[in-house]
């Protein structure tokens, strides 16, 4: 029989138990030891090997078993040194041993070199050999006849093809490997979940991606394929990340490069770095992430031409780009742009372009930043890369429109080409599938548009932007509490492996025990009640135990109270409800809790004993543990015995093993029942994640909130009003429409929207005279004074340089003249204050319109075409003369879209027809 490709634990533990002190059985035991531990402490195997190579010079061993002895010994040396990324030892000594096991027959032998020369060729990034190597080693398994060894050659060759074409890879192998359960010989679930992850993550599945890498890691690490675990802890980063959870991210990310660093491995180490960068990078903290980038491009100096230093070039010259550094950027990505040449990686072409073009722009030499980005442009296509397209072509429509300072601005022209640039993005983005397309991009679009004049098309698209942005927000809601159940998940999983580790090593020597501690684990963390908890406690403690007491007791909620939950005092049931002060001092059970300390009362069955509980049997044995699960104790669960020292040191670790999964079994079923009320419940059961969740809203809010304020006045921005103004419409056409429906000769309530625009007088020949600082001033003030005058709800919104919004809500139409007059006085009846002592007369001129514009027809007009009849009544203020307002009323209901649109066009020629009546402030 052949030596096995992995093994467990359980199965190494064997070996080395039974590994012989001297002697030919030494030699035949250190072969295959050397082989299992080959990933899991390569120093100790390859000190292994050494012992076996001298042992073999004292033995007669005969000819073909020297020769199998050998060849085993040299495969081992030879993974261990790709581990080191001494990558020319290694593949002389594949080569050699691929020859050596043809000629002697030995197939096992032959099937692992093809996997080794597969784990180099992938390293030094060449693919074809990789897969034309898999493909032998899964061939000469079949052949062999080994299961093991097949079907790991045959899950690794799925999961790299998933890559290259994730739907051919379902097809082939996704029946065959099914949901991953198995059941599969020893590692080989490793190869089956990480195909089934690497699928999930290319449907953008990143929840189940996770649980699959989680399976991938555990499998990998219980069979001791620790470069397969290695990765899947930085995998399982990369799909926090993708669910913006990069705090869990980062946490995995590390989690990698730890083990990556004990194990010594170089392209491990680096491959978690480059990772790490990677997410560092949209985080904002560029110089960490370009720290980390440097140090693994560094390290990648063994590995010239593998795909690792290509992504890790990639991430660096973007986030020097971000840093300004353009032309560190530049270097970088000259190097890029070679290896990704050699390597025939077109993606990573078109990203050398597109980042090269914003290098270039950033040093100002425009033309040729121009020239890169149609390049990337022309590469796209010809590649069909339709997501990088999008990118390429925004940053075109940047390129066009900014010139380098000292250079004219652009002309009509570069904004024409722009304009174009950008629908051309829309358009591509519409047209994939389930691609959210950016507000960015729409807001780009509406400053063309508004550029060009065409400010009702502007006014669309950003309320496009708007929605997008509410959609991708949206997204990452779901996203986070995705996150958020699967942190609940990992660490339930993690703590149910650590208990397990940790019984492992304390009680290695009662097998039998372990066992039944096993099942009960299981059966136990199986269940989500307490109930079921307590009984398969209860069945268990008497096949392990001597006790004819068993008790659980439940800390309450405000922690001052311990309650009995479940009871069984010589066969019979307790009442639970019994209740004690946690400060009672006699209670053991309250002392235990209170000092989460382990208590073991030995005593006489006579004598006096104050916690006896009348009725119930006296104890001579008793013993209390906390339950514990982190940092919070759930209660206390103690056994008694009338036989005395009946309590020793094993019976005491059975009894706190029973504890931990008591523990964690009650822990579970009260988390469960949180989970089944709501999300917002299950916060409370995890402490750590609703923290976190807290912190993120608040980051969120933080960023929501400075994304809807004008830096310079604190008022709300445009982008406040085009995500809030829908909502408001909506709530004034509903009462409009009621009220129209009740009494629609008299709709005299408050229920319209007047939309007043401001705009400060002269306002250019107060920069000119007093400098741009003492018009930044004004534009506080008048701010200030704005507030002072509107009511707290009131919409008021720097809508542009010193031109104001201001959506007064829930008021009459009739009376806007009021509040604008009110508006007008506060800016004009005392002179601004523009510091050095300086005052400055200010006045400004105010239009309005409302909303419904008739209430008869309330839906005839949408409220930016309101917003518009405003700005042409401010047109009619300043015209005459200034310091003054003017409001446009209809005084009947228009006849269709055409006459209102009419209207909007020339109030003035409306209000001669008759349709409106221009309200107007009595000169002053
Ligand atoms: P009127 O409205 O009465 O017709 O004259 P005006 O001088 O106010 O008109 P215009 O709209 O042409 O000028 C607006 C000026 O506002 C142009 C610009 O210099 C100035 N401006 C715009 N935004 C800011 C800003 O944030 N700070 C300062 N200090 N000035 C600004
Ligand atoms: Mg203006
Ligand atoms: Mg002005």
């Amino acid at each position: 029989m052949s030596l096995p490709f992995v093994v467990d634990e359980q199965d190494l533990e064997q070996q080395e138990r039974t590994l012989a002190p001297s002697g030919e059985a030494r030699l035949n035991g250190l072969v295959p030891l050397a082989w299992h531990l080959r990933q899991r402490d390569g120093k100790r195997a390859i000190g292994l090997a050494r012992e076996a190579r001298e042992l073999m010079r004292q033995f007669e061993l005969g000819e073909t078993r020297a020769r199998a002895v050998a060849l085993r010994l040299a495969l081992v040396e030879a993974e261990v040194s790709w581990g080191l990324a001494d990558y020319e030892h290694a593949q002389r000594l594949v080569d050699d041993a691929i020859l050596a096991a043809q000629a002697s027959g030995d197939t096992a032998a032959a099937a692992d070199a093809r996997w080794i020369a597969a784990s180099l060729a992938s390293d030094l990034g060449d693919t074809v050999r990789r897969d034309e190597s898999l493909q032998a080693c899964e061939a000469l398994a079949h052949r062999l006849g080994d299961v093991q060894r097949t079907l790991i050659a045959r899950a690794a060759i799925a999961r790299w093809a998933v890559f290259s074409d994730p739907m051919l890879a379902r097809e082939r192998w996704g029946d065959a490997f099914g949901d991953g359960s198995g059941p599969w010989p020893v590692g080989v679930a490793t190869w089956v979940t990480d195909f089934l992850g690497n699928l999930a993550f290319s449907d953008g599945d990143n929840g189940p991606a996770i649980l699959h890498r989680l399976r991938v890691h555990e499998d990998a690490v219980a069979s001791g394929q620790w470069q397969r675990a290695v990765v899947a802890l930085t995998n399982i980063g990369a799909c926090f990340s993708n669910l913006n959870d990069h705090d869990s991210s980062l946490i995995w990310m590390q989690r990698g490069l730890d083990e990556a660093r004990r194990l010594g491995w170089p392209m491990a180490v680096a491959g978690a770095l480059i990772q790490l960068g990677g997410i560092l990078q949209p985080l904002g903290r560029l110089d960490a992430a370009i720290e980390l980038l440097q140090e693994a491009r560094g390290m990648l100096v063994i590995a010239p031409k593998s795909r690792s230093l290509v992504i890790a070039l990639h991430y660096l010259g973007e986030g020097l780009n971000l840093q300004g550094k353009h032309a560190e950027a530049l270097e970088v990505l000259a190097e890029l742009e070679m290896r990704a040449n050699t390597l025939k990686q077109s993606d990573m072409l078109m990203e050398v372009r597109l980042a090269r073009a914003t290098a270039m722009a950033g040093l100002g030499r425009r033309a040729e930043a121009l020239a890169l980005a149609h390049d990337a442009l022309a590469s796209c296509r010809e590649f069909k890369r339709r997501v990088v397209e999008i990118r390429v072509l925004m940053e075109l429509a940047r390129l066009y429109t900014t010139t380098p300072p000292g250079e004219p601005p652009a002309d009509a022209e570069d904004h024409a080409a722009a304009l174009a640039c950008l629908r051309e993005a829309v358009a591509i983005s519409q047209s994939i599938e389930g691609y959210q397309i950016s507000g960015d991009l729409y807001d780009a679009l509406a400053q063309e548009h508004a550029h060009a004049g065409d400010h009702a098309v502007a006014y669309e698209v950003s309320r496009q932007a708007a929605k997008a942005r509410e959609a991708t927000v949206g997204t990452a809601a779901l996203n986070r509490s995705i996150a958020m159940q699967i942190g609940f998940q990992t660490e339930r999983t993690r703590a149910d492996a650590e208990l397990q580790r940790s019984l492992a090593t304390t009680l290695q020597q009662t097998t039998a025990t372990l066992e039944v501690l096993g099942a009960i684990g299981q059966e136990i963390t199986r269940h989500l009640d307490e109930q079921a908890v307590f009984d398969i406690l209860q069945a268990h403690v008497h096949d392990l135990l001597d006790a004819t007491h068993f008790s659980v007791w439940a800390l309450n909620a405000a922690g001052d109270t311990i309650e009995l939950a479940f009871g069984i005092d010589e066969g019979q049931p307790m009442v639970p409800g019994r209740q004690i002060p946690m400060d009672r001092e006699v209670s053991n059970v309250a002392r235990c809790a209170r000092t989460r300390q382990e208590i073991l009362r030995q005593e006489a069955p006579e004598g006096y004993n104050p916690n006896h509980i009348p009725g119930t049997f006296r104890a001579a044995s008793a013993l209390y543990a906390p339950l514990v699960v982190g940092d919070s104790l759930l209660g206390v669960m103690s056994i008694q015995s009338p036989k005395a020292h009946v309590y020793g040191e094993r019976e005491r670790l059975i009894f706190r093993t029973l504890c931990a999964y008591g523990a964690i079994g009650l822990h579970n079923s009260r988390a469960y029942k949180l989970l089944g009320e709501t999300l917002g419940e299950l916060q409370l059961a995890q402490d750590e994640l609703a923290r976190k969740n807290a912190l993120l809203e608040q980051a969120y809010l933080q960023q929501q909130e400075a994304s809807f304020t004008d830096p310079l006045t604190q008022l709300r921005n445009r982008r406040f009003l085009m995500a809030h103004i829908e909502d408001e419409i909506a709530l004034t056409l509903r009462r409009s429409e009621r009220q129209q429906r009740q009494s629609p000769i008299e709709p005299t309530l408050d229920h319209d929207l007047v939309f007043y625009m401001l705009d400060i007088d002269f306002f250019k020949s107060v920069n000119d005279q007093y400098g741009h600082a003492a018009g930044d001033a004004v534009l506080v003030e008048m701010a200030r004074r704005l507030h002072s005058v509107i009511r707290e709800t009131d919409f008021l919104i720097r809508w542009g340089g010193e031109e104001f919004l201001l959506v007064a809500r829930a008021t009459h139409a009739g009376e806007g003249a009021v509040l604008a007059e009110r508006l007008r006085g506060v800016v004009a009846e005392q002179q601004f204050d523009i510091g050095d002592g300086k005052s400055l007369a200010v006045t400004c001129s105010v239009g309005f319109a409302s909303f419904p514009f008739h209430a008869s027809e309330p839906r005839l007009a949408n409220w930016s075409e309101v917003t518009r009849l405003a700005d042409q009544a401010l047109y009619v203020a300043k015209e005459g003369g200034r310091n003054r307002w003017a409001g446009v009323e209809a005084t009947r209901a228009p006849r269709d879209r055409a006459h209102f649109e009419q209207i909007c066009r020339d109030p003035r020629a409306a209000e001669a027809q008759g349709d409106v009546t221009l309200l107007r402030s009595q000169a002053e």
